[in-house]
């Protein structure tokens, strides 16, 4: 594996970040509105959509590119594209399972944010074990009419479109009777209820379907297809490219280092305390190693190979160190950190309430981390079974044998 950038690599980053410094716009109060201006011009720039084929709009960038302007991005403290659900994987999702007609309606329209999309897939009963899903959708000939509840969905509030698992027939084997449909939001039967955060935000929310109308050319793959789309989801959610994440981790850290050089506790900066610089000592260490894992996954990319289940690998080890991350910041700034402003721009915080994101924000939001896209249980449980080939279930008469 070669660590180096390549020289075209080189001038992609160096035009990429002097954009960036001319472009990026102070966002902690920005308007839905000017959200959707920047992700525009993010993707105009083309820095949205950036492994999309070019017929559809995309710029048939290369994973390293791609994952260049993420490391500029974080580096810049720029804000992320609106979209993100939709260009992150409900777009890739349609670019594999889509009919031309379906490509063609629904991408340029993500790529340019004119349509924002969110994700239709857990119920209240049904969350890792999402087969056991209960939406039903019923084929009334040139349409679908959807009953049901979802939870937990991110950007409902502000979505025009959905992508929706729904039980179309009940009488398969759990996982063979769900297709997967692409729903219009902005209609009568579909009712969202924000949810308020641990927070204090409003980011995701119950959806409720009455009678809801999908259309028959919204039907996404096959009918009983969905459970092999939402592998496909999925697999993009897990995120194999996390260099942009990392370089968020390390803005923070020095942020850290800089807090603890400041601050004074019994007489002294709190750098000077052996068991801070033990800690901080660790974090960076991790840091690196997470560092490391993601340029193993972009070389991996970069040579065109899939990541398949090794996805979850990545996404376990990021999320809960994550999670330790701003666990001992907050031990190490005790009450500042609900003062202090952590600088590492955080995604997927909503800033829209013009609420400056704290460490001890940043800290709450890491729980969700280890929960969304599955659990860390679901992921090794994964790793188990995919990766590592063990078996599906261990009976303990057998242990015992
Ligand atoms: C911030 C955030 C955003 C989200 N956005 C979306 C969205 O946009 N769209 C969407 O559809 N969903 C979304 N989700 C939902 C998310 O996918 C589910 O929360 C997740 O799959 C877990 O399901 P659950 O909450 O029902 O928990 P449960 O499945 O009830 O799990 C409860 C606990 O049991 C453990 N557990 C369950 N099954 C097993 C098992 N087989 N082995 C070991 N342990 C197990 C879990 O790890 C967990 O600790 C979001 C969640 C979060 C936190």
């Amino acid at each position: 594996m070669d660590l180096t950038y390549a020289p075209e690599d080189r001038a992609f980053r160096e035009q990429c970040r002097a954009w960036l410094e001319a472009n990026v716009p102070r966002h902690d109060l920005m308007t839905l509105d000017e959200r959707r201006a920047w992700h525009r011009k993010l993707y105009e720039a083309g820095y949205v959509g950036m492994l999309w084929p070019k017929e559809y709009g995309g710029w048939g960038a290369t994973p390293m590119q791609q994952a260049i302007v993420q490391d500029e991005m974080a580096r810049a403290g720029a804000p992320p594209a609106i979209n993100g659900l939709g260009i992150g994987f409900i777009g890739p999702t349609i670019i594999v399972h889509g009919t031309e007609w379906q490509k063609r309606r629904y991408l340029q329209k993500m790529l340019t944010a004119e349509e924002i999309w969110c994700q239709l897939y857990s119920e209240p009963n049904a969350g890792s074990d999402l087969a056991s899903l209960r939406t039903r959708a019923e084929d009334q000939g040139d349409h679908f009419v959807v009953n049901g509840q979802k939870i937990w969905t991110s950007s409902g509030p502000i979505a025009d479109w959905g992508i929706l698992l729904a039980r179309t027939d009940p009488g398969v084997p759990k996982h063979k009777g769900i297709s997967c449909l692409l729903l219009h939001m902005r209609q009568p039967g579909v009712e969202v209820r924000p949810l308020k955060q641990i927070t204090g935000h409003s980011l995701f929310s119950e959806v409720f379907m009455t009678n809801a109308r999908a259309e028959k050319r919204d039907l996404l793959g096959k009918p009983g297809q969905g459970w092999e789309i939402a592998q496909t989801t999925l697999g993009y959610e897990r995120g194999a490219n996390s260099l942009g994440r990392v370089t968020r981790y390390a803005i923070s850290f020095t942020q850290l280092v800089r807090a603890a050089k400041d601050l004074r506790r019994g007489g002294r900066p709190l750098l000077q305390d052996p068991v801070v610089r033990a800690k901080m000592g660790k974090l960076y260490a991790e840091l690196e190693v997470q560092r490391y894992a993601a340029l193993r996954v972009l070389s991996a990319l970069d040579k065109g190979e899939a990541p398949g289940p090794f996805s979850s690998v990545t996404k376990l080890s990021y999320t809960e160190f994550e999670k330790r991350f701003y666990e001992t910041a907050l031990e190490i700034l005790g009450p500042y950190g609900e003062l202090m402003s952590a600088t590492a721009d955080y995604e997927e915080v909503d800033t829209s309430s013009g609420e400056p994101g704290t460490w001890a924000t940043a800290f709450l939001w890491s729980r969700a981390g280890t929960i969304y896209s599955g659990s860390s249980e679901i992921q090794k449980n994964i790793i188990g079974e995919r990766v590592l080939g063990l078996p599906k279930e261990v009976r303990a008469d057998r242990l015992r044998a």
